[in-house]
């Protein structure tokens, strides 16, 4: 709704590799609640828009802003401990560790070094704590003592999830957490992405129509780093550019 508090927004934000222009002038608003998808074809420049809104890439021009905050040239910890939490689109975990171990690596990321330092104790606590809820909220409760390695492929990107809800997150920012899955897989993370979308906003790249249409209540379109069309997913999918340029039929 159009009242709801902008959490996050850019404008005009540009990315140049050299002379190739992979985000250019995109300016789009994201609504506390309210699941921002990004679709587009191949080399669109979906994963460096995440990476700029991240901090894992620094922007050629234009603005991000959190909650009303100039965060353009912050580096990516520094976004992260804002609230800002992402995924990346190659798994990110490490194998050798159990599903615990890699969760309370990633909520120990998130943790001041006073509070370590002055309250190891406490600290240790908070950790655990942390990195228990995000398994929880992840549905990887019964997987904890498990070697993520050995999981199958599913559940290790459930694990990427899972990690970035350790480091407490208000916003997720996944890029393509569908990718690679076999059906039932699928079935499994867009129902998981779904509790989520109902306590973290959202913003989510993704390629399967049929998920960003039941995930989704924004849709930004980009092709060939611009912004094609972006709003309400029912406007954006019947606009007509958006029919032309990309869903074709
Ligand atoms: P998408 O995620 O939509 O597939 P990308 O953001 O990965 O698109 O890429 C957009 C364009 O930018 C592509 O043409 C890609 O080759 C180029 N690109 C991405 N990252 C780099 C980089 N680090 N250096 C040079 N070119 C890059
Ligand atoms: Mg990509």
């Amino acid at each position: 709704s159009p009242e709801s508090s902008i959490v996050l927004e850019t404008r005009e934000l540009t990315k140049a590799f050299g002379g190739l222009v992979a985000v250019n002038s995109v300016s789009i608003v994201v609504r506390e609640g309210e699941p921002h998808a990004v679709i587009g074809p191949n080399g669109a420049g979906k994963s460096t828009f995440v990476n700029l809104l991240t901090g894992h890439l620094p922007a050629s021009g234009g603005q991000v802003l959190f909650r009303g905050r100039d965060i353009t040239s912050l580096p990516a910890h520094r976004i992260s401990r804002l609230g800002i939490g992402r995924s990346y689109q190659k798994t990110n975990i490490f194998p050798t560790f159990t599903v615990f171990e890699n969760c309370r690596l990633a909520a120990q990321s998130r943790l001041s070094s006073s509070m370590r330092f002055f309250r190891p104790a406490r600290a240790l606590a908070d950790v655990n704590a942390r990195a228990e809820r995000a398994m929880e909220l992840a549905g990887l409760a019964a997987r904890s003592g498990r070697v993520a390695g050995t999981m199958s492929y599913g559940e290790q990107r459930q694990l990427e999830i899972a990690m970035v809800l350790a480091t407490g997150p208000d916003v997720l920012v996944l890029d393509e957490p569908l990718a690679g899955m076999g059906r039932e897989e699928s079935e499994r993370m867009v129902t998981l992405l779904k509790g989520l979308a109902a306590q973290y906003t959202l913003v989510l790249v993704e390629h399967d129509m049929d998920a960003v249409f039941s995930l989704a209540h924004t849709l930004t379109v980009m092709v060939n780093g611009t912004l094609l069309e972006s709003g309400p997913v029912d406007v954006v999918r019947a606009s007509q550019a958006v029919q032309d340029a990309y869903l074709g039929d």
